[in-house]
Parts: C-alpha cells; structure tokens; sequence
C-alpha cells in the first residue's frame, strides 16, 4: 500500500484507535472515583442508622444487650445484642459489626458471616483499628476493596463502637464490566465503518490530483506545452499547486523557445557563410576562372571564414556563460586605461568612417574583475556607435566615478533605436534593422550586446540602454568600485534605468 489514500486511511485509523482507548481509559478511571464517591455517603448513613437504633433502644430502657451462650465453654455465657435489636440491624444490607469496650463483637451482620474465615478475621481487625471518624475510610480485604464508616455512642452505652462497611465491587463492578463491554463490541464496528468512510474521503481528495497527474503527462510528451492545466476558483491546496505547474510550465515553455530560437538562428547564421564559402572555392577551383577572380574568391572566402569563427566564438562564450563554466579572472582593474585603449581603437575606426569621436571625462576607478572581458565590452559598445552613426555623426565616450560605483557611457549622433526594438537588443540574434545593416556591410550576428549584458552582470554591474530613433543612442555600463583595500564598495544598481 503505498498510495497517499491508504497511507491517511491507516493514519486516521490509528488515531481514531488511539482517541478510542485514550477515551476509554478516561472513562473507566472517572466511573471508578464515581464509585469511591458515591459509597462513602451510603456506608457513612449505614453506621449513623445502627447507632441510632441503638441509642434509640437505650432510650425507651431496654436493654441492648443480653448474655448469650459461648460457642466454646458452654456453660459459659458472653454479652450479646438483644434479639430485638438484632432484628433491627438486619435491616441494613452491607457489612455491620458492633463492638463492646472490650472489642468483643456483639453482633455481626449475615453479609459477615458469610465471609471466608481469614476475610472476616481481616475485617473485624479493621473494625476495631480503623477512627472513628465523622466520614468514611478505605481498606483493602482480601481481593476487594471496603468502604468503612466507624462510629462511637456517647459514653454510658452498652456499645463501644459500630462498623459499617461496603465493597466497591458490587456498585463499579457491573457498571464497569458493562461499559467494557459495550466498548469491545462497537469499538471494532465503528473502526470499520471509520476506516471505510476515511478511505471513501481520502479517494475524494486525491480524484483532483489523479486529475492534474494525467493531464501533465499529456501536456509533457513535449509537443504540448502550451496547454495549461485547469484552474479552480478558491484558493485550495489543489488549485495553488495547478498554479504552480503552470508557472513552471511557462517557464519551461519560455526557455525552450528560447533554446529552439537560439539553435535555429544560430543554424541560419551559419548557413549563409558556409554557402557564400562553398560558392567562393567552387569559384576559385574552376580552371575556366582568370587568375586574379580566384584571387578575390579566396580572398572573400577568407572573410567569411574569419566571420563564421567570430560567430562560433560569441556562441562559445554565451554557452559558456549560460553553463556558469565561465572562469572570469578576478584582479584589481584600473578602469580608466581600458576606457582609454576602448577610446583609442574607436577613434582609429571611426576616422574612415567620417564619425569624429571624443573622450572629454575620463575620472579614475578601480574594479574586481576581467580585463579581457571588460574590454570587450566596452569595445562592443564603441564598434556599435560608430556602426550605427552615418557619417558626419560624433561619439561621445565617457568615464565617471559616482560613490561606489563608476559609469561607462557611449553616446552617438546615430540612426538610434525605435521604441519597440529597444526592450529586446539584448537578446541573443536580435538585430533592430536586419536589411539596413546587412546592407550596409555592418551586419553583425545580434550576438555583441547579449555578451556585453552577460559581461557587466557577471561584474555585479547592470547595462542599459536610451535611444530615440534618427537622434542617437546612449549606453551606460555601470559596475560596482573596490576601495584601496580590495573590497567591493556598496554596488549602485540604481543607474539601470531604461532596459537591463
Ligand atoms: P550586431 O552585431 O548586430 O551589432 P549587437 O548585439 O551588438 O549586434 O546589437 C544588436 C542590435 O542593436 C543591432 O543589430 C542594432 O540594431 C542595435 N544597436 C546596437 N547598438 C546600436 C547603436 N549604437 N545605435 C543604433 N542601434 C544599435
């Protein structure tokens, strides 16, 4: 049995037992101190009614006791109760003994008699030691409990003491005997009716989950997972966990489209070289071909060869970084050089290009981090300023130092970005404008700033964007500062305010 139904089943059944015996137990301890409680002022109005006959009888002057033959001497007489009291006394049903100053027993009632001689030695025993006291005391005789109720007439009388007494066993006994009784026949039949309502209720239950078990698996043969599962209204356990599958459905959905996305344009983006190259060495092996085209065939073949492993290397990266295997160095950088190399090489590219570019802030500030990469990015964002800005246009480089954090900025003149490409350049292959930059010979693979994002986040820094389409683009990367000490100052993320 291994299903959660009759895991609850039996749990409900083994504490319905428990509760069962656990309410048993009470029961039987509070009828057994009802018993106790309930006798003391039966025995306690025994005694007074004995005393009180005699009393009674010394009152009108007859007299209580007579002399009696001795069982043994049999000349010999001893004091005994009028048979007229005695008469009186065996109105009283429980045990009754009635002593004289000298502990002889003057009567004892039929109930005494009849014990066994060692029970009845044991009793009178008690008659004799027990106080006589207002109330009543317990004691043990034999097998059975007594209830004992001890009085004394007032001096002058020809008794010294009256015992009244009474078992517990007869007034608990059945009443307890009964109740085990009754609870050892129902306890089996309401366990079993128990047992099968829990089992009918817990298959209840659990008919919502064999529900979403089913309909998951259909939906996660892999083709499916658009469907979502239904959804209730209220807000049970049930209807929370569909929630949940369905969020992570999403998630799951979300990533792999991402995934299929990613492989297809990657596919794609190698297709056309691979073609522009098979073409090229086709071109350059024809032995009907001048000299001076399979040059340039070859010479065409080698760029794209250049670019396809430029492309590889971008996916490798990315790869990489999606698997965390990316082993970033971690050394104390000094920012403003590299802004100042990035700066350097800019300007160098921008020169053919007509794009005057400016360095006017440089402030000093140092970085945990990867030269290599850093570089990189920052190389990524000048290349695309001056790619992107006609000619005539200007970029603007600077480097700032805010508190705990530095900013670099790249500000162009360019072609700009629309409001609805802008939320998504930094998505792996997204280019704003394939044809225009295709044509213009500055197609890249929409892979730069998905690694310049992945740069400045491995770094704890963030990269946004803010462009206005036909004025220009500004990109600020913002990175956390280490003090002269090595520690990484309170990372300002508050820059990042247009997309990352
Ligand atoms: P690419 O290699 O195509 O430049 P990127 O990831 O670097 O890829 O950029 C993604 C897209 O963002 C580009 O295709 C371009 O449309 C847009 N873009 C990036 N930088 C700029 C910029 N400075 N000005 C205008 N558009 C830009």
């Amino acid at each position: 049995m291994t299903s959660i139904r009759a895991r609850l089943t039996i749990a409900y059944a083994g504490a319905l037992m428990g509760t069962m015996l656990i309410f048993a137990f009470a029961l039987w301890t509070a009828r057994r101190g009802e018993a106790y409680h309930d006798l003391e002022p039966y025995v306690s109005a025994e005694a007074d009614l004995a005393l009180n006959i005699i009393r009674q009888t010394e009152g009108t002057g007859q007299p209580v006791t007579t002399p009696q033959p001795d069982s043994q001497e049999t000349l010999a007489t001893r004091p005994g109760i009028s048979p007229a009291v005695s008469a009186q006394l065996a109105s009283i049903p429980d045990y009754l003994i009635v002593l004289d100053d000298s502990s002889r027993v003057l009567y004892a009632s039929s109930s005494v008699l009849a014990l066994d001689p060692d029970d009845r030695f044991a009793l009178m025993q008690q008659a004799i030691v027990l106080p006589p006291t207002g109330g009543a005391s317990v004691a043990t005789i034999g097998s059975q409990k007594l209830v004992f109720a001890v009085r004394t007439p007032p001096a002058g009388s020809a008794v010294a003491r009256v015992a009244a007494a009474a078992s517990t066993d007869p007034s608990s006994g059945t009443a307890l005997r009964d109740l085990i009784t009754t609870m050892l026949v129902t306890a089996p039949l309401l366990l079993i009716a128990s047992i099968a309502v829990a089992y009918m209720i817990a298959g209840r239950v659990f008919q919502p989950v064999d529900r979403i078990i089913d309909e998951v698996r259909a939906i996660t043969d892999g083709r499916s997972l658009h469907r979502r599962l239904p959804v209730d209204s209220g807000g049970d356990e049930i209807t929370r966990l569909a929630i949940t599958l369905n969020e992570m459905m999403e998630r799951l959905s979300t990533s792999f489209n991402a995934l299929r996305r990613f492989t297809a344009d990657a596919s794609h983006e190698l297709k056309t070289p691979l073609a522009v190259l098979r073409a090229d060495v086709e071109r350059a092996m024809s032995p009907t071909s001048p000299r001076t085209e399979r040059l340039i065939a070859l010479e065409e073949a080698l760029q794209e060869t250049t670019r396809m492993a430029d492309l590889v290397d971008s996916l490798l990266t990315l790869a990489r970084a999606d698997e965390g295997r990316f082993d970033l160095h971690r050394e104390r950088v000094e920012l403003e050089s590299l802004a100042r190399d990035a700066f350097e090489t800019v300007a160098i590219l921008g020169e053919p290009a007509g794009v005057t570019v400016t360095m006017p802030t440089s402030e000093a500030a140092t970085v945990l981090g990867d030269a290599t990469r850093l570089r990189q990015l920052f190389l990524n964002l000048g290349i695309n300023a001056v790619k992107y800005t006609p000619r005539g246009g200007s970029v603007e480089i600077t480097l700032k130092r805010h508190g705990s954090s530095a900013s670099f900025s790249v500000r162009d003149t360019g072609i700009g970005i629309s409001a609805a490409d802008l939320p998504h350049i930094f998505e792996r292959f997204y280019r704003a404008d394939r044809v225009r930059s295709r044509s213009a010979e500055r197609g890249g693979f929409g892979l730069g700033l998905a690694i310049a994002h992945w740069i400045a986040e491995a770094h704890g820094g963030t990269i946004s964007a803010r462009s206005r389409l036909g004025r220009g683009s500004t990109f600020t990367v913002t990175l956390p500062v280490v003090d002269d000490l090595g520690t990484v100052e309170q990372a300002g993320q508050s820059e990042a305010s247009a997309v990352v």
